[in-house]
């Protein structure tokens, strides 16, 4: 019989990389529930920073883009940089993404990969199935990957949840339930600006707690972009256009500058078009550091030291961090203790070389999976046009 290849994870670039195998005739297995990190893991009411033109999900075929969706579901056509997508939208054209090109998407989760002998991966599935796959390509983007920092963390002794003292931004789907309440939100990236906001729409009183000066910003409307500059998904400007179009050379960087880039270009700033909610309905905290923090008669302290060097208290009902995804395969159990110890990494994050494999032959990651290797691109949707058609056609070459 003819091993499957197979692909977990049902996200963008999990959808994606099974389109592009599927296309090429390679018997595909794809596991997860389609879109879930969109579906529950981010606010209703979200609306997405990237443009139109930087939110398809790459196909190996025609006809699959955010606006043949909006043509066949009969909703209104989003395409320019000013059309803004609310997250209903995106989620829904994931789905019928996934229903033309992974009809035979499976539910389920995967609970363990580990090699068998030398040659394929033996996989274990929750409804208990066991196979052996060809290869595999590991699509599992944000999950399990939420970062707490540790000062953060020190408040919430039983983990992160929106009902005790602090939470993952990850955690919300409905910000509703703050209404009337005092919250903290740590960060000055789009989560954090956006999740403040939509609190305070809701009802809620809210501080945007951001360390260094002038943390806060938010990006030029479209109208207002430097016209001399080449345009890119992320807006005009050369590094943006090299690291959009041309990830390939990304991994022949120093490791320093990898994961540098990788965190700091298309880094923390608000969308254009969230600077209006913002202003006049949220209050910015710049502060230095956050030293401590911790539940205090019911409510949520941090001890922060200001840009001048004081020590100082903040207090709210609830604290929600924005604090973004680190990647690190310890994290990801389903990996298997043997294949994790052969997998080479860079502070814990899969070193990959062309084609999107790592130092296990036929084990594949991508989306931010593969950012260290090839860039700030690959945490978008926009990634899955460079990085799909490229894993597909190296592991048809070596698995096929
Ligand atoms: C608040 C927020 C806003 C964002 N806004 C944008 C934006 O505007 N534009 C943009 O381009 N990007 C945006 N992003 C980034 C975006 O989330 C990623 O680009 C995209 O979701 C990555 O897709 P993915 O397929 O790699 O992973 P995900 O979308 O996270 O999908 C992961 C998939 O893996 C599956 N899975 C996980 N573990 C298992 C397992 N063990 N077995 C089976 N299946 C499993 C899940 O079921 C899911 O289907 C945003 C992120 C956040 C947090």
């Amino acid at each position: 019989m003819i091993q499957p290849v197979a692909v977990i994870g049902a996200g963008p670039y999990g959808l994606s990389a099974a389109a592009h195998l599927r296309a090429r005739g390679i018997p595909v297995r794809a596991f997860g529930e389609p879109m879930v990190s969109w579906r529950t893991h981010m606010p209703k009411g979200m609306l997405l920073k990237s443009t139109p033109v930087a939110s398809s999900i790459d196909a190996p075929q025609r006809g699959h883009t955010l606006a043949d969706y909006c043509d066949d579901a009969g909703v209104p056509r989003l395409v320019t940089d000013e059309d803004i997508i609310p997250i209903e939208t995106f989620v829904a054209y994931g789905d019928w993404f996934q229903s033309r090109l992974v009809p035979e998407l499976e539910r389920v989760r995967v609970v363990s990969v580990d090699r068998r002998g030398t040659e394929g991966f033996e996989l274990k599935l929750d409804s208990g199935e066991q196979f052996t796959a060809r290869a595999v390509v590991v699509a599992t983007g944000l999950s399990g990957l939420s970062h707490l920092p540790p000062e953060l963390a020190a408040a919430a002794p039983d983990g992160p949840t929106p009902t005790g003292p602090v939470s993952h931004s990850s955690q919300h789907g409905d910000l509703s339930r703050y209404e009337d309440k005092e919250l903290l939100v740590v960060g000055a990236g789009q989560s954090s600006l956006e999740t403040a906001v939509l609190a305070a729409e809701a009802g809620a009183r809210v501080r945007v707690v951001a360390r260094g000066k002038g943390a806060v910003g938010f990006g030029a409307p479209p109208w207002k972009q430097p016209k001399l500059r080449p345009e890119s998904p992320f807006g005009r400007a050369w590094s943006l256009y090299a690291l959009s179009y041309y990830p390939h050379p990304y991994r022949y960087l120093p490791p320093q500058a990898r994961h540098f880039l990788v965190r700091r270009i298309l880094g923390p700033l608000g969308a254009w078009w969230l600077r209006d909610r913002y202003e006049g309905r949220v209050t910015t905290r710049e502060i230095a550091a956050i030293t401590k923090s911790e539940a205090r008669e019911g409510r949520s302290v941090l001890t922060v030291r200001t840009p001048g060097g004081r020590i100082e208290e903040l207090a709210a009902d609830h604290v929600i961090a924005a604090t973004g995804y680190r990647v690190d395969v310890n994290a990801m159990g389903f990996l298997g203790p043997a294949l994790r110890a052969r997998l080479a990494t860079s502070r814990g994050t899969p070193k990959l070389g062309a084609g999107y494999v790592s130092s296990v032959p036929g084990l594949y990651f991508t989306g931010m999976l593969g950012g260290s290797s090839y860039g700030p691109v690959m945490r978008f949707v926009c990634g899955t046009e460079y990085a799909s058609p490229r894993l597909a056609g190296h592991l048809v070459r070596a698995h096929g």
